[in-house]
């Protein structure tokens, strides 16, 4: 129900489009209409004043040739003025220099005398000419002038609007129509389009509605416009990421279950021989006994690994960072380990550039140290050699582990950070390993801010190089520049 309400609230995209284009487009329709509505007018008055004006100069000009004679039987002027006049649809008035109307082709004001201020500034040649549009006429006053530019009289030639005013309805008509016909094709052509453009989302969004119901193994189509084609990209990518997690997750939950059963399994098979052997002494049972012992205390290692790496793996991990000696640490760490590295002959050196107090979890770095020194002797030559060193800048400092051990095939070089992961499964099970070692190392590490590196050339031995910031601020949290 809400979920409707809010739907209801968001406007579609198509109707937005539709929306603000075809409302854009109006507005130029109608500002160009009104444009051309306006200029048409204008122009049609122009021209109207510009013939009055024309006709009259004619006029005027024969009126001076036959020195005012109009009605004279000699000339046409009279009928001229008449014909001109009622052709316009309006009147002439020729007045001479004494104001006196010679002419009305209207007849009313014949022979009487007119002194208007308009027709004074043109007869005394204050204004060359006026003109103007007023009351639905167009209306002209000129100087009637001789040959040598004297001024005879005046003449006033009005001309009626109407014709100009049919011309400009029957233009103002077909504007609108053309307006009306120009937004019908524009509001079906943005429809048109706005619904192309919408379809590939829409399509999408089924799709994905879709898949949501559990068909994770079906993809988007990456067709149609860039966008929708990225935003397919971008999804069907997504959806691969949560298959490889569900997958690894599922790897993982089978290899933890692989491991526990195998110290379980061993067990088993120690117990059950025991107990189909009837005469077994007690030396036997000893014996069987000190071997499910070391299987117990290797199930617990794998357990004890498990939590480990689940408490340093970076989403979960809960640092407890203080102020920690470096070099103390790894004194610590040799002291403990001289004695099984001496077991086997091997050669452990310590070498520190300069002190070192960084911002650490103590015992997350500690076991990380350890970790990698440990590898060191147990995948190391009978009286071969580990070298530590330590060494700093003014923001990181670096923890180096080499050996002269097997060292580590290139192939397996990627892979010896992930769980259980072993490049010879005998020889770690009998050195004690569970392949979890590095696992929890690395996320130990990034959980620190730092990075680990490994050189190694297989029979020839191993360089692990960690590198962790001396303080822990965010910016300095960089976990992305792992190589093996
Ligand atoms: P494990 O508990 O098996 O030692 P690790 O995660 O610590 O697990 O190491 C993973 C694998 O990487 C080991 O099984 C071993 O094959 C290899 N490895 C680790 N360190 C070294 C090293 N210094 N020299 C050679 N191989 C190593």
């Amino acid at each position: 129900m809400d979920e409707k309400k809010r739907e209801k609230k968001h406007i579609s995209m198509r109707t937005f489009l539709v929306i603000t284009v075809f409302l854009v487009i109006l507005l130029v329709t109608a500002g160009t209409a009104i444009g051309i509505i306006v200029f048409s007018g204008q122009t049609a008055r122009d021209k109207l004043l510009d013939e009055t004006e024309e006709h009259a100069e004619r006029l005027a000009d024969q009126i001076a040739l036959h020195r005012f004679r109009i009605e004279s039987p000699e000339n046409t002027l009279a009928a001229d003025l008449d014909e001109t006049a009622f052709l316009a649809g309006g009147r002439i008035l020729v007045i001479d220099r004494n104001y006196r109307i010679v002419k009305d082709t209207f007849s009313f004001q014949q022979e009487s005398y007119i002194v208007s201020e308009n027709i004074m500034t043109v007869m005394t040649g204050e204004q060359e000419r006026l003109g103007w549009i007023r009351n639905s006429y167009a209306e002209v006053m000129l100087p009637i002038r001789d040959s040598s530019n004297q001024i005879l009289g005046v003449i006033v030639s009005t001309a009626s609007t109407r014709s100009i005013e049919q011309q400009h309805k029957i233009i103002v008509r077909n504007t609108l129509l053309l307006s009306g016909a120009v937004l019908l094709v524009a509001f079906l052509a943005v429809s048109l389009v706005a619904r192309l453009t919408v379809r590939g989302l829409r399509d999408m969004n089924r799709k994905i509605a879709h898949i949501s119901e559990g068909n994770l193994d079906e993809k988007l189509p990456e067709s149609g416009f860039k966008e929708t084609r990225y935003l397919a990209q971008n999804y069907n990518a997504v959806i691969a990421q949560l298959a490889d997690i569900d997958s690894t997750r599922q790897e993982f939950v089978s290899d933890v279950s692989h491991e526990l059963k195998t110290p379980i399994t061993s067990m088993k098979v120690l117990a059950e021989s025991l107990l189909q052997n009837e005469n077994a002494s007690t030396e036997d049972y000893r014996e069987f006994m000190t071997d499910i012992v070391d299987e117990i205390d290797r199930e617990t290692k794998i357990i004890n690994d498990l939590l480990a790496l689940v408490k340093t793996d970076k989403q979960n991990a809960v640092m407890n960072f203080a102020e920690v000696d470096i070099n103390q640490l790894i004194d610590v760490i040799m002291r403990r380990v001289t004695p099984i590295a001496k077991k086997r002959n091997i050669e452990l050196t310590y070498e520190s550039y300069r002190s070192v107090k960084a911002e650490a979890d103590e015992v997350k770095l500690s076991l990380v140290i350890s970790n990698l020194v440990e590898n060191a002797i147990k995948y190391n030559v009978d009286n071969g050699w580990v070298r530590i060193t330590l060494n700093a800048d003014h923001k990181y400092y670096y923890i180096k582990v080499a050996d002269s051990g097997v060292g580590i095939p290139e192939d397996a070089k990627d892979k010896v950070f992930e769980r259980f992961y072993r490049v010879s499964k005998d020889r770690s099970r009998d050195t004690g390993g569970t392949g979890l070692g590095l696992a929890i190392a690395r996320s130990s590490i990034h959980a620190h801010g730092g990075t680990i590196k490994l050189y190694s050339e297989s029979g020839k031995g191993t360089t692990f190089t960690v590198r962790l910031p001396l303080k822990q601020e965010a910016s300095e949290q960089d976990t992305t520049e792992d190589e093996a």
